[in-house]
């Protein structure tokens, strides 16, 4: 009988929502146990379209529902606006999560308290009446308050009723309960807390990585993107929620905190895209170095979007990248700042490899259209460079006899098998602070022998050597015949970059 009568009050609470996407309890039953004691009173911090705090009553099998738009508070002389909603399932009293985009009620919701309430009349007269009077045994809630309706107004939809706290020793005119306590009576855990750990998202795998060729390919069958200069991430998004990761699968979310922030108001329930994430220099051109500096102030960045590996919970990569692109421009829509959609020409790669380089960019990057998606290193994707650019090992330091100056360059090296090869010095393209920055690095570093195998003696007499594991940026004019850097410039630190992964990169024919 009472099952039955709940089934009946939950039509409307089920109609709303979508039990395939909604993690929302579908569970009417009343919990084992809870006629005996006294009913339960909860109330859930809810972060929907606008923030509210929902105060539930259990009473007829579920739970009595009213979103208080500005939140209960302690003081009695504050009637806080109540809008009755649908009854809520008695399993609702232990529902936290984020309830997904495009859902009823699409949001985090928080258990802010709980407890048990005791009605000081028969509360089916009060609900009909529209007077409640009530006392809380909650852990933030204590004490008498009310919930009396307003007078609607003839037609009116809404229910308006107000919360109000009654006077007594649980009152109080001073401070905000709301501002008081802000983490889960449950699980501790903040809004942003649930609303991340919440979501299952798609997991970091391998990235696909683009072989380094002399020449641009020609053919329809290959598609032409710019060459970006910045950090490589893959970045995940389901329900509300995004993570980025680095292309070694760390976890950079947070540093990254405004593009994941974008990436997870896409409406998507499961996605992993590629990409990378650049700042802009002065000429409105990608630049590593621009990159590190807009890290370091806070500066704002922007990220190419590029690929698509999993589209709501599903693996793509199989499908040709012209479909995969295809799919991810309808995704990211026309405006997504700072997410852009990272566009494609097809053939004609070494007209538009020129045009690129004369303007001063960086390269291309030529995809084969009909390839899917592989980790790894391959040949479906070429980098075609305007300059010479390498990751290059710092393995020492050669000091200065200027003033003021921390060492004249530094020692670089690249791995053959387990051997550092020194590939030369570099003493170009560093600022004051990043000079500082690395002295300071190097200090920590320090170590009497090389790291390399092999340095020439007329630079080991001098040499200073330090732990190499920082990775640098190099650009350069090319490889002299003895496999040294010539005319090199720093361009930056890789933090995203494994020391032990350098290897000198040699560009190959494209077919
Ligand atoms: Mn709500």
């Amino acid at each position: 009988m009472a099952r039955r009568q709940a089934e009946t009050l939950l039509k409307e609470y089920r109609t709303k929502r979508d039990f395939s996407k909604t993690r929302e309890p579908d569970d009417h039953r009343p919990a084992r146990g809870t006629k005996k004691t006294a009913p339960v009173f909860v109330v859930q911090k809810h972060d929907a379209t606008r923030l509210h705090y929902d105060f539930r009553l259990e009473w007829d099998g579920v739970l009595k529902s009213w979103a208080v738009t500005k939140g209960p508070s302690l003081d009695p002389s504050e009637n806080r606006l109540a809008v009755r909603t649908e009854d809520h399932p008695l399993s609702y009293g232990s529902f936290e999560g984020t309830i997904p985009k495009g859902q009823y009620g699409a949001g985090t919701v928080m258990l802010w308290d709980k407890g048990h309430w005791e009605p000081e009349d028969d509360p089916g007269q009060g609900l009909k009446k529209g007077k409640l009077t009530f006392t809380l045994h909650g852990e933030r809630l204590k004490g008498k308050w009310s919930l009396v309706r307003m007078s609607g107004k003839p037609g009116e939809k809404r229910e308006n009723w107000l919360l109000i706290k009654a006077d007594d020793e649980h009152s109080s005119r001073r401070g905000d309960v709301l501002r008081k306590y802000t983490k889960s009576i449950e699980s501790s855990r903040t809004m942003r807390k649930i609303s991340v750990s919440d979501v299952e998202l798609p997991k970091w795998r391998e990235p696909q990585l683009a072989t380094l060729a002399d020449a641009a390919p020609d053919g329809e069958g290959w598609l032409t993107e710019m060459k970006y200069d910045g950090y490589r991430a893959l970045i995940a998004v389901a329900a509300g929620a995004a993570r980025i990761y680095t292309r070694n699968g760390q976890d950079w979310t947070e540093r990254f905190s405004e593009i994941a922030e974008a990436a997870a108001g896409l409406p998507t329930s499961g996605t992993l895209m590629d990409s990378e994430i650049v700042a802009f220099n002065a000429d409105g051109k990608t630049d590593f170095s621009s990159l590190q500096k807009a890290l370091n102030s806070g500066r704002a960045l922007s990220c190419f979007v590029f690929d698509l590996l999993e589209e709501e919970g599903e693996d793509v990569t199989s499908l040709p990248l012209h479909e995969r692109k295809r799919r991810l421009e309808k995704l990211l829509g026309g405006e997504s700042e700072p997410l852009i959609f990272s566009a494609h020409v097809a053939g004609n790669a070494s007209e538009i490899h020129r045009s690129l380089c004369s303007a001063g960019y960086e390269g291309i990057i030529a995809k084969r259209a009909n390839s899917s998606y592989r980790s790894g290193r391959t040949k479906s994707w070429l980098k075609v460079k305007c300059t010479n650019r390498q990751e290059l090992v710092i393995g020492g330091y050669s000091p200065s006899d200027k003033r003021g100056r921390p060492f004249a360059s530094i020692l670089l090296g690249a791995y053959e098998g387990n051997a550092l090869i020194y590939k030369g010095r570099v003493g170009a393209g560093f600022d004051e602070d990043m000079m500082e920055k690395l002295a300071a690095s190097f200090r920590k570093r320090a170590r009497k022998t090389a790291p390399f195998a092999d340095v020439p003696r007329d630079i080991a007499r001098q040499a200073r050597y330090v732990t190499p594991d920082l990775v640098a940026e190099i650009e350069f004019t090319e490889f002299t015949s003895d496999g040294m850097v010539r005319h090199g410039v720093f361009k930056g630190l890789r933090h995203d970059k494994g020391a032990r992964e350098v290897v000198v990169e040699r560009g190959s024919k494209a077919r």
